[in-house]
């Protein structure tokens, strides 16, 4: 009797803290993060390969013809899309693969694979999404405030997510997450009984 690997798509606004959660997630070396391409430019202190990696627009149309995007999707004029190939091969080595993408992104995979579990990271209050934004210290004033618009229209769709996870304290966040991850890793129809 063996379980399949899950895939967890993760969303939630520019500064509910998803990366933050995502990051410890990934400490467990059977959950694999699916870096995505990006036409956006590098922020801060950002490397190719490592938190994206960061294609030209000819490149990532070329991949989008190619067939080499689970989804993609535009958000704020830059495109973004989640490569196939690498998440094809965790999953087939029984790893479960976090996408951190927003929400029409996860739209297009809950159609495309219905089987992913789907979690919004919800941050508090508005008042607190815009203090961790503008603490990041590496966007620009109509930036943080294009961001801040663009939480204003995502939070409505938490309710089209499988879970609603409130990050006001990181650990509990986290642990929140873990147990929806084992929840999820124990249904009947995750599992193809050999008997
Ligand atoms: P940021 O520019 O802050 O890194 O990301 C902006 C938004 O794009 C975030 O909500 C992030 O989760 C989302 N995003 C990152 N990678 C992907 C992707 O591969 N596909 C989609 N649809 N969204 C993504």
């Amino acid at each position: 009797m063996k379980n399949k690997g899950l895939l967890l798509v993760v969303s939630g606004p520019a500064g509910a803290g998803k990366g933050t959660v995502v990051k410890e997630l990934i400490k467990d070396e059977n959950i694999r993060l699916s870096i995505s391409a990006t036409t956006r430019a590098p922020r801060g202190t950002e490397q190719d390969g490592v938190e994206y990696y960061f294609l030209s627009r000819e490149k990532f149309e070329e991949t989008i013809a190619q067939d080499g995007f689970i989804e993609y999707a535009k958000y704020l004029e830059n495109y973004y899309g989640s490569p196939k190939k690498p998440v094809e091969q965790w999953q087939s080595e029984g790893k479960d693969v976090i996408l951190e993408i927003e929400v029409q992104g996860c739209e297009k995979v809950k159609k495309s694979m219905p089987d992913c579990v789907s979690i919004f990271i919800m941050p508090p209050s508005m008042e607190v999404l815009e203090k961790r934004l503008r603490g990041r210290g590496t966007e620009s004033e109509e930036n943080i405030l294009r961001r801040l618009a663009r939480a204003g229209e995502e939070l409505p769709l938490a309710k089209n997510y499988d879970y609603v996870v409130v990050n006001g304290a990181l650990e509990s966040c986290v642990e929140d997450v873990r147990t929806i991850i084992n929840a999820e890793k124990l249904r009947a129809e995750r599992f193809s009984f050999d008997i």
